[in-house]
C-alpha cells in the first residue's frame, strides 16, 4: 500500500494595519496568513500545489478563507500570496527523485567506463556477462582463463538464467565448462557493440 495525500504548512503572516474587522469592527486586529499545500508520499513532501490565504481577527477570533473572504481583502491576499514562496522542503520528494536519477546515470557511466577499461586490458579472472542476442533475457558468463594479447581464452558457464546480473548465481567454479575457447579483441568489441556482452566484472582488485 502506498500512503499518499496532501498536507499544509503555515508560511507567513502579515498584519493589516488600519483595517476594520468585517465581524467585530475592531481596527488594527486583522492579519493575513499564507499556507502552502503540498502533495506527499509517505509524508515526504513531493511538490507544493497551492497557497491558500486565511484572514483572521485577533480580537473576535473569526476567520475567513477561500470563497468566504470578503471582496476588499482579495487584493491584499493576492499580493501577499504573490510574494510568498513555498518552503524549499515542500519540494524535497522531487529533489530526492532527481538525485536518484542523477546517481543512476552517474553510476551507469562509471560502470561503462570500467567495462571499457577491463576489456582493453583483460586479466585472468575477468568475467563477461553475455547473452545470445540483444533484447533477449537469457544471460550467462564467460570467464577469462588466459590472456595472450590480443586474444583471451575463456571458459563458458554451462548455465543460462533470466537475470541481467547472473554473476552471484552462476559464478561457481563447478558451473564452468572445462573446455576453453579463444576470443580476440575485435570479436569482444563486436559482441559489446551488438549488446551480446553486457558487463565485465573484475572480482579481485589489485
Ligand atoms: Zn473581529
Amino acid at each position: 500500500m502506498i500512503i499518499y495525500g496532501t498536507n499544509g504548512a503555515h508560511v507567513r503572516t502579515a498584519p493589516l494595519p488600519g483595517i476594520a474587522c468585517p465581524g467585530c469592527a475592531a481596527t488594527d486586529k486583522m492579519q493575513l496568513s499564507v499556507f502552502s499545500r503540498y502533495a506527499h508520499i509517505y509524508w515526504v513532501p513531493l511538490f507544493p500545489y497551492s497557497k491558500p490565504a486565511v484572514l483572521q481577527c485577533n480580537h473576535c477570533q473569526q476567520g475567513w478563507e477561500g470563497k468566504s473572504l470578503p471582496t476588499e481583502f482579495h487584493e491584499p491576499a493576492r499580493a501577499l500570496k504573490k510574494e510568498t514562496r513555498a518552503p524549499i522542503w515542500h519540494w524535497s520528494g522531487l529533489g530526492i527523485v532527481a538525485a536518484l536519477i542523477g546517481w543512476g546515470a552517474f553510476a551507469s557511466s562509471q560502470d561503462a567506463r570500467a567495462n571499457a577499461a577491463y576489456l582493453a586490458a583483460p586479466r585472468v579472472g575477468d568475467i563477461y556477462t553475455v547473452r545470445e542476442n540483444e533484447g533477449e533475457r537469457n544471460y550467462s558468463l564467460l570467464k577469462v582463463v588466459a590472456v595472450k594479447v590480443p586474444t583471451v581464452d575463456v571458459v563458458p558457464n554451462e548455465y543460462v538464467i533470466d537475470n541481467s546480473h547472473p554473476l552471484e548465481e552462476l559464478n561457481a567454479p563447478a558451473k564452468y565448462s572445462k573446455e576453453s575457447f579463444t576470443l580476440n579483441k575485435l570479436e569482444l568489441t563486436i559482441m559489446q557493440n551488438k549488446g551480446q556482452l553486457t558487463d565485465v566484472d573484475r572480482l579481485t582488485e589489485d
